[in-house]
């Protein structure tokens, strides 16, 4: 009788004791959100990450230089002020105002502006406007306004016309997608905006910053909880969630389901550093505009959030964009057709038969998706969670 009344206190305690286990798959934005909203409802948390460090792509680090450094290419931070996931952030860090600005880089070496504004055209037609009603009838008058658009080369004549197409958008989007324009849908090429004023700020939000110590200390604030635990240089593979009540994975969801359907296509970039001794760049982010390999180079030291530099030379990062042949493992940016959107949700529609994964991040949902959209998302993702209890 003793013996069965201890049972059942022990079973009791058991329960009572007993809290959900989660897995989360890549210690990135996406992985890291999750999990620290999982965490402050009272659910253990394994994050694990198949590289050495946090943060996934916004990885940050201080070289021997004193200069940050973004591991996978510039990351500028930028939203609606009372954006949610700005809101979600700003627990994790503290900001530097920073609105960013790109010039590019013409044939006889000297650079212009980006996004094509004003000064841009006034820089390359040496014209020189009074008002944006003067810019607007210059562009009607070299652009192909009679051509309706069926691909980004297309829209790219149709909305600035040829000499501008040529200088600052066919070259760099060829060597970006690592196919011609003429093969592209015009959404592609739809992202790059034409101004007729003359703001040279690369985005128009109101809110454009960088964290005050870098991204990995923000994701290292996120991650510190009681009830997340982190496992680096940790690869996930299938099966791992078994012993989790469930698993957020952000991997490649083809590679999940063996390429089932076909590989899903994405660009890789591959980064090339260099030390300058040379004047500094007329800003951080430079885009090359001629038929070499190279699409931009970025100078550290420049972005607010870096410290000087200790040596006298600068460091520079020069990107290369190939294929994910040439760098294995490392996704960039998904490659959208109508093929691959159908590819992916036959993904898609499989992954709803795992009740107890959910595919999340870039490469889960086959998405390209800037910092402040990928918070919001997974805290959505989060939030549904716990409402629909599914453990
Ligand atoms: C070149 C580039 C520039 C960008 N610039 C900007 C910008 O300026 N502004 C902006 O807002 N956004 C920018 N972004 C987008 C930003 O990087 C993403 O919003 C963000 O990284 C999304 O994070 P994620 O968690 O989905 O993916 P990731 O950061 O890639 O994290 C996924 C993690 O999962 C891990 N992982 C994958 N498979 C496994 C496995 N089997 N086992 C264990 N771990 C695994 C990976 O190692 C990785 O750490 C840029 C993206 C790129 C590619």
């Amino acid at each position: 009788m003793a013996f069965d009344n201890i049972l059942i206190e022990n079973i009791i305690h058991v329960i009572i004791s007993y809290k959900s286990r989660v897995l989360v798959v890549g210690a990135g934005l996406a992985g890291s959100t999750i999990a620290r909203v999982l965490a402050e409802n009272g659910i253990e948390v394994v994050v694990m990450d198949k590289r050495k460090h946090i943060a996934g792509n916004i990885f940050d680090f201080v070289n021997d230089n004193n200069e940050r450094i973004h591991r996978y290419g510039p990351h500028l931070l930028h939203c609606n002020e009372s954006s949610e996931g700005l809101v979600f952030l700003s627990r994790f860090t503290k900001w530097i105002n920073y609105e960013h600005r790109v010039r590019a880089q013409l044939e006889n070496g000297t650079t212009t502006s980006l996004p094509i504004n004003k000064i841009t055209i006034q820089d390359i037609y040496k014209k020189k406007f009074d008002n944006e009603k003067e810019v607007k009838s210059f562009i009607d008058s070299i652009r192909n306004k009679n051509l309706i658009p069926r691909n980004t080369d297309e829209l790219f004549e149709a909305s600035v016309g040829n000499k501008l197409s040529d200088i600052f958008l066919r070259p760099y989007t060829k060597k970006m997608w690592g196919v011609d324009p003429k093969e592209l849908a015009v959404s592609i090429g739809s992202r790059l905006p034409v101004r007729t004023n003359s703001d040279s700020r690369y985005f128009n939000d109101n809110f454009q910053a960088l964290p005050k110590y870098g991204y990995t200390k923000m994701i290292e604030n996120m991650l510190k909880h009681i009830n997340i635990k982190v496992l680096l240089d940790s690869k996930y593979s299938k099966g791992m969630e078994i012993e989790y009540d469930h698993a957020f994975l952000c991997t490649p969801i083809d590679e999940f389901y063996d390429y089932c359907y076909g590989e899903l296509p994405y660009r890789s970039i591959l980064f090339e550093e260099r030390k300058s001794k040379g004047n500094d760049l007329s800003a951080p982010v430079v885009n090359f505009t001629d038929n070499s390999i190279y699409t931009r180079k970025t100078q550290w030291n420049l972005f607010p959030n870096s410290g000087k530099r200790i040596s006298n030379f600068n460091t520079l990062t020069y990107e290369i964009p190939c294929s994910m042949r040439e760098n294995p493992g490392e996704y960039y940016y998904p490659v959208h057709t109508k093929e691959s959107r159908k590819k992916y949700e036959k993904y898609r529609k499989l992954s709803l038969q795992k009740e107890k994964i959910t595919f999340c991040g870039r490469t889960g949902l086959f998405r390209y998706i800037d910092m402040i959209p990928a918070v919001m998302i997974h805290l959505k993702i989060a939030k549904d969670f716990l409402k629909i209890k599914k453990i």
